[in-house]
């Protein structure tokens, strides 16, 4: 023990002991290494550029070699990756998560809808690029990013923690792009199945008695509820199956102005929510649905989106509502 002691005063022999090593460096060097070198990603997807990121962490890519452990908690994370599509609805729960995460932490966009709205970026539910809600450090591109392209992303992101020279951008699109939507083609007439035995035009007073006339035939599956805006008028169509013989009946409402008919909940329960969904989008009532409400868009929303006099751009400026405007449409409904 004694020449043991004796020889630690000499640092040329204490780097011959087994397992030591020896560095020098700045504390600031240091705390950014620990911090690149242990990023724990938050557990989340949102479309099908998660599946791409599952796969990269997945035993195939490894990325626990990379210190990287996703956490089912924002509490824990520090990274935030962002893949998939960023509706205006999830985007409240995004910045929410993201408020919730440890400091110093980061942002990953990955995926083209993740990064500017992609193929649904004039669409009324999207965001063009989750840059509008919160601050992104790296983009990685793709439609979807491969797990070298996401690993590419991380490395990138490593670099620049390691380097201490963080710089996220927030809002990068801040001058409002000129509307590229080119006018709506005339849809050719959809090919109707040839399971379809029936379809017509009924009157909307004799919606109850006619649909439970078919049920009582053996129509008892509710397909779908949908409308379409002719201009001149709102159509309701509905889709009835008999799962027996395969066989289905379609019918049509022509609404006048009053936009309200009954509801068919207490004889179809998936009548609910289908009810719920054209009362989001078109603005049609049901009357006597037990909880007639907005479904897919935020309760707050301006408008009915699928109706041809909404304007598809006003989601750029603001990406929602002010609380100032939807006081304003509430008075005037
Ligand atoms: S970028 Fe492509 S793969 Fe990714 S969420 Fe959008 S559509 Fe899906």
């Amino acid at each position: 023990m004694g020449n043991v002691d004796k020889s630690l005063k000499d640092i040329g022999s204490f780097m011959k002991l087994p397992g030591a090593n020896l560095f020098i460096t700045k504390t600031e060097d240091l705390f950014n290494w620990a911090k690149k070198s242990s990023l724990w990603p938050l557990s989340f997807g949102l479309a099908c550029c998660a599946i791409e990121m599952m796969a990269t962490f997945s035993s195939r890519y490894d990325l626990d070699r990379l210190g990287m452990i996703t956490r089912a908690s924002p509490r824990q994370a520090d990274l935030m990756i962002v893949a998939g599509t960023v509706t205006v609805k999830m985007a409240e729960r995004i910045k929410t998560l993201y408020d919730q995460m440890a400091g110093p932490k980061w942002v990953i966009a990955a995926g083209s809808c993740a990064i500017s709205g992609d193929h649904y970026r004039h669409i009324y539910s999207v965001v063009p690029g989750v840059d509008w809600v919160i601050p992104v450090d790296i983009y990685v591109p793709g439609c979807p990013p491969t797990p070298e392209a996401f690993i590419d992303g991380i490395l990138e992101l490593q670099k620049i923690i390691g380097s201490g020279s963080t710089a996220p951008t927030f809002h990068s699109s801040t001058i409002p792009e000129e509307k590229t939507l080119s006018p709506l083609e005339v849809a050719k007439p959809a090919k109707k199945s040839k399971n379809v035995i029936q379809s017509e035009f009924i009157n909307k007073i004799d919606l109850v008695s006619y649909v439970k006339k078919l049920k009582n035939d053996g129509f008892t599956y509710l397909k779908f509820i949908t409308a379409t805006d002719f201009d001149s008028n709102l159509t309701l169509t509905y889709l009835l199956g008999n799962n027996e013989d395969n066989k289905e009946v379609e019918f049509n409402i022509k609404l006048d102005e009053d936009l309200k008919v009954d509801s068919l909940s207490e004889i179809f329960s998936g009548a609910d929510w289908q009810e719920r969904e054209v009362f989001d989008l078109f603005g049609i009532s049901f009357n006597g649905h037990p909880n007639l409400k907005r479904i897919l868009m935020p309760d707050e929303w301006i408008g009915h989106p699928l109706r041809k006099e909404y304007v598809m751009d006003s989601h750029f400026y603001p990406y929602r509502p002010t609380r100032k405007e939807y006081e304003k449409w509430k008075t005037e409904l």
